[in-house]
């Protein structure tokens, strides 16, 4: 009698979400990058409970046809990427197919989505699908994912406090919206409004909405490129600091990342002008052909390998160091006058 089977499909996307939902935040960075993928020129997200209690998403974005919402929903299911080549040179930002059906396995999940015409509107609760209508015909998407983790208490109880997890929330928003300027972003926390940027393609305007207006008088903006790499950003004056690195948010081709190289590379920029301990506020937004980006390291993709990685840094600390020279140029001059 063979002891080896196959898991079903439910506790296979139970696995799964172990690695892709690890926490609120997680499933509101998810939904956020399955609508800036969809297009999406507005993305409105409403949050309870620190995401404990409900996580909605709404955006106009391309929406999902009829016959293909249950697909989306199915693990390794994608609109995204079809062949090996897809893979080497990923452009959107989900590719995985596995964010969907990890989040319906542990969460209550309610989706309306449409293309324009009648939509669709599905109910799925630890996997299982509940409920099926039609829906009104708003082109987009709106999905809200209630009582994460109501069936896995082992991961509810690992749960941070509600302001741990929704500082985890904002921070990713936060970087969302910096990456991706042109999309008008809103978060509301609690009927409390925390974000909301006007989609006009101003970056400036964007750190403003989250750092506040004093803020963005004391940074300074930066450019460069070589033969594989854009990059543009602003950079906080050493006067203006953190005691933590959180305030450093690097954006490559629109996906946020933690990286420890380009970080290190912006604070290189400063110099000896940082105190020990302090760290600036800066954004950069990296531009990289995606055949030099392997984003395929981990399940949440927020770790990424980059070939050439050290001409990169060089780029970043060198525009940087020059801009920071510059301003320190502008009073010594007035001096002289
Ligand atoms: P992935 O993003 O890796 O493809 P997901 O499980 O996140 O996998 O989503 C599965 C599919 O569902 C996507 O490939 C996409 O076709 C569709 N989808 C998900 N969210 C949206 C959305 N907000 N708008 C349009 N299509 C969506
Ligand atoms: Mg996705």
């Amino acid at each position: 009698m063979p002891k080896i089977h196959a898991l079903s499909s439910v506790l296979a996307d139970q696995i799964a979400a172990g690695e892709v939902v690890e926490r609120p935040a997680s499933v509101v960075k998810e939904l956020v990058e399955n609508s800036i993928d969809a297009k999406s020129s507005e993305i409105d997200i409403t949050i309870q409970e620190s995401g404990l209690q409900s996580i909605q998403v709404i955006d106009n974005g391309i929406g999902i046809e009829h016959d293909d919402v249950k697909n989306a929903f199915k693990r390794h299911a994608t609109s995204k990427i079809t062949d090996r080549e897809d893979l080497f040179q990923v452009r959107s930002l989900g590719f995985r197919g596995e964010a969907l059906p990890s989040i319906a396995s542990v969460a209550d999940v309610d989706i309306k989505t449409s293309t324009g015409g009648e939509g669709t509107n599905l109910h799925i609760k630890g996997g299982k699908l509940t409920d099926e209508e039609p829906s009104e015909a708003r082109r987009g998407t709106d999905i809200t994912v209630k009582d994460l983790f109501f069936n896995t208490p082992a991961r509810l109880k690992y749960m941070k406090s509600p302001s741990t997890e929704l500082s985890k929330i904002t921070d990713i928003v936060y970087r969302l919206a910096i990456g991706h300027p042109k999309i008008s972003f809103s978060l509301i926390h609690n009927r409390r409004e925390l974000l909301r940027t006007s989609g006009r393609g101003d970056v400036q305007q964007v750190i403003g909405a989250i750092y506040g207006i004093q803020c963005v008088r004391k940074m300074i903006p930066f450019k460069g490129q070589n033969d594989d790499f854009k990059i543009s950003g602003y950079v906080s004056l050493p006067e203006l600091t953190r005691a933590s690195r959180n305030y450093i948010s690097v954006i490559l081709n629109g996906r946020a990342i933690n990286n420890q190289a380009i970080s290190q590379a912006i604070l290189h920029g400063y110099g000896s002008k940082l105190m020990v301990g302090r760290y600036p506020i800066a954004v950069i937004n990296i531009h990289a052909d995606p055949l030099l980006i392997d984003a395929n390291v981990h399940p949440t993709k927020q770790d990424v390998r980059i070939s050439k990685e050290t001409e990169l840094s060089n780029l970043i600390s060198d525009n940087i160091y020059q801009v920071l020279s510059k301003q320190n140029l502008i009073p010594d001059a007035l001096h002289r006058n």
